[in-house]
């Protein structure tokens, strides 16, 4: 594979389905995925864009939140990653990166589906990093279900638990917090607007992300804190193979966008860091897709 900033084919810059089934129980791990994920461990570079920022990034272990947060990181930002307890070994690998960068990192382990955890996991980020200026709200649950029948009230309680309750919780704990300057990013999803008859409960999570992010920055703003979402399409993350689509998916993910295959979590980074950083001082209240022109995520 060339270097990642060489001009070329974007088509052809990544891996391209057919994949192999890859049934994992959730939460996947990244390091079990085959092609593993460029989350940018050696691809991304930084030029000092979040020199001395603090961020909370959730879901940091792998995925997306991986990729934003090896790129804070290499941007200058000393970095908090929360994950569930079962994911440690990719939360291990993000930590090292994190520590190579001479940044500070900080592992968060834990079940967002707890109000009282989401307090605790910001109020440790304060005191360890000494402040908090960018918190990413990542972690997301998907678990894919063929008919309405099939979707019990545990797996709806829990799809709204870690996709909105969880970022209710986190964001109310954190804002009393942000200095002005600060910036919120929220992920959503091409779901939320194109919903797949299977993720019935995840859609609905993404797209009430869009409008409570919507609403938040127009608080926000008035305190100089800036809040915005990216809604991505079909990314190559642990989330897929796990319960999030059907195996035959996994095998084709991506085929329908534009460029013939899926995402890597490093081609949405820079968006990140953009939405985190002062070059982003009159974007808010936006949302930004990377879709890769495809409809299904
Ligand atoms: P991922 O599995 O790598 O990341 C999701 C993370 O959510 C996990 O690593 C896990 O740490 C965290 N999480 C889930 N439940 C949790 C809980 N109860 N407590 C604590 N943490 C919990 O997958 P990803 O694709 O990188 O997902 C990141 C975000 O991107 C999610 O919000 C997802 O909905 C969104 N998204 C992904 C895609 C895609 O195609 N991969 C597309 C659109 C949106
Ligand atoms: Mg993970």
């Amino acid at each position: 594979m060339s270097d990642r900033m060489t001009m070329q084919d974007p088509r052809g810059q990544y891996p391209r389905p057919p994949f192999a089934e890859q049934p994992q129980a959730e939460p996947g791990l990244a390091r079990l995925m085959e092609p593993r994920p460029d989350h940018g461990e050696t691809s991304y570079r930084g030029s000092g864009r979040l020199t001395g920022r603090k961020a909370l990034i959730t879901g940091g272990d792998s995925g997306i939140g991986r990729a934003a947060a090896i790129a804070y990181a290499r941007e200058g930002a000393d970095v908090a990653i929360s994950y569930l307890p079962a994911e440690a070994r990719d939360a291990e690998e993000v930590i090292a990166l994190i520590g190579a960068e001479g940044r500070r990192a900080l592992a968060l382990p834990g079940d967002i589906t707890d109000e009282a955890w989401c307090k605790a996991l910001v109020q440790r980020t304060v005191s360890d990093l000494g402040g908090l200026d960018i918190l990413v709200i990542n972690a997301g649950h998907q678990q894919y279900h063929n008919a309405v029948s099939e979707v019990s009230s545990e797996d709806f309680d829990r799809t709204m638990k870690t996709n909105l309750y969880a970022l209710h919780w986190i964001t109310k704990a954190a804002t009393p917090h942000l200095p002005p300057g600060a910036a919120i990013i929220t992920t959503a999803s091409v779901q939320a607007y194109d919903p797949s008859a299977i993720l019935l409960d995840y859609a609905t999570t993404k797209a009430g992300i869009v409008a409570y992010t919507k609403a938040l920055s127009k608080q926000l703003i008035e305190r100089g804190v800036r809040a915005n979402v990216v809604a991505p399409g079909p990314f190559w993350t642990a989330l897929q193979p796990s319960g999030g689509q059907p195996q035959d998916k996994v095998k084709t993910f991506g085929e329908q966008s534009a460029f013939g295959r899926p995402g890597q979590p490093v081609e949405i980074a820079p968006v990140y860091v953009l939405l985190a950083s002062q070059e982003a001082s009159y974007i808010t209240g936006e949302v930004y897709g990377v879709t890769g022109s495809a409809g299904v995520a």
